[in-house]
């Protein structure tokens, strides 16, 4: 048996990073920013009004109040996106609005409110200090200041940076192609009714959907048979379009797991059982001949086993990270929290247990649940409906008592991290 950390060590050395796009900033949310950008002009880039208000000469109203009012003829009146900048004389005001740029011979800003709102002659009521309800050029970020970096994620917020800064585009990572090969001749597809024997196909919905969730875009979801010539064919069709090929089920020691049989002799799959529960069946590599040309880069293969629960742990434990590390992520591995249990559950011996879980954010702090009511069992697909994210539970641990602190991650889609 190998250790997760050595397996997932495994999978981030074969992964090159893809190629950049460069795309509308409206079709960059939520990939990898694949360049660092610095400010290309003064946020903001004029010197503005924080208030709707009078531009005025501080010094005019510098004792103005309720009971000794000050009087200012209004010369001008300036919107938000003018580009007037009228001359302001001794006893004179323009009226302006948030956002207009502040004239140069006013240094203060007088809001609506401490006035009577005059558009010919305003009398102003409490007295404007030098630079008040004033927002300078450059003092949020100078031309040339660092705003994102290469590996960070296109967020709302990062965007609305970027606009503001001047840029129209930014350079992205681009998507990797992805197909999911289901592998089982028990499988049909929801919804249909099953004869004695068959299940539903759950893990086509479940890989795909995650992998989508980080980033990938979906080259093609199939099901196949446990004919090894079924397999064979689906392979020889996706090998040239993809980056990642997921497999499910189909990695084990059973005398019909066509995965295993298929991509195991040529060595570029490698099969091992990786200290996990579950998960303890890992395939892993890169397609090559028969199905990519001599001097072609495959695709990377994982073989994932085929139990939902198992399949769900592996690709958060090991595709995750490398979908990220593929789009160039600066962060490839999910934080973790430490959690407090809710109650009592038994781990599996001499293997690190990865525990669907249902994690709450109390006022008492984080706390964690298992998903499944009834044991943990890499079946019960149906506990994972409950499962917000996992607990991770060390190997040497042989129970978890109510109130342990245990660590745990909780599942955020990578469209949404700010990571
Ligand atoms: P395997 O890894 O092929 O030995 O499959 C292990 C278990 O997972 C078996 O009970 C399969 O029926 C089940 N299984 C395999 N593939 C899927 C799938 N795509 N959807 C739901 N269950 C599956
Ligand atoms: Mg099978």
């Amino acid at each position: 048996m190998i250790e997760v950390e050595a397996q997932l060590a495994d999978v981030l050395a074969a992964t090159v990073p893809l190629p950049s796009d460069t795309v509308p900033l409206a079709a960059a949310h939520g990939r990898v920013i694949a360049e660092t950008v610095t400010t290309r002009y003064a946020l903001p880039p004029w010197t503005n009004s924080a208030m709707d208000g009078y531009a005025v000469r501080a010094a005019d109203v510098a004792a103005a109040s309720k009971e000794m009012p000050v009087a200012l003829d209004v010369i001008a009146d300036l919107p938000a996106g003018t580009s007037a900048d009228p001359r302001i004389l001794a006893g004179q005001a323009a009226r302006i609005m948030t956002g207009a740029p502040v004239p140069a011979d006013a240094d203060a800003i007088v809001p609506v409110e401490a006035t009577d709102g005059g558009e010919e002659r305003v009398i102003i009521s409490a007295p404007a200090t030098p630079g008040v309800h004033i927002r300078r050029a450059g003092e949020d970020r100078q031309p040339g200041d660092p705003l994102v970096s290469a590996g960070s994620r296109a967020s709302a917020e990062a965007l609305s940076a970027l606009a503001s800064a001047g840029y129209g585009t930014i350079a992205v990572s681009r998507r990797p192609r992805l197909a999911v090969i289901a592998t089982g001749s028990e499988l049909v597809a929801p919804g249909e009714p099953l004869a004695r024997g068959q299940i539903p196909d759950s893990n086509s919905l479940l890989i795909s959907s995650l992998a989508v969730e980080n980033g990938a875009e979906l080259v093609d979801v199939v099901r196949v048979s446990d004919e090894v010539s079924e397999l064979d064919a689906a392979l020889r069709s996706l090998a040239k379009r993809c980056d990642v090929i997921v497999l499910t089920g189909g990695v084990s020691m059973g005398a019909y797991d066509p995965v295993k049989e298929l991509l195991s002799p040529d060595g570029q799959v490698h099969f091992s059982k990786v200290a996990m529960q579950p998960g303890k069946p890992q395939g892993f590599g890169r397609l090559a001949e028969p199905w990519v040309a001599d001097d072609e880069l495959g695709p990377l293969v994982f073989g994932l086993p085929g139990n939902p629960v198992s399949a769900w742990v592996s690709f958060l434990v090991f595709v995750r990270p490398c979908l990220r590390a593929l789009q160039g992520a600066s962060t490839v591995e999910d934080p973790r929290l430490s959690a407090r249990a809710e109650i009592d559950w038994r781990t599996p011996p001499g293997r690190r247990q990865y525990l669907p879980a249902r994690i709450r954010t109390t006022d008492a702090g984080v706390t964690v649940s298992p998903a499944a009511a009834r044991g943990s069992g890499s079946h019960l697909v149906g506990s994972l409906a409950d499962a917000n994210g996992y607990a991770i539970v060390d190997a040497s641990v042989e129970r978890v008592y109510e109130g342990d602190v245990v660590q745990v991650v909780r599942l955020v889609s990578d469209v949404d991290a700010r990571l």
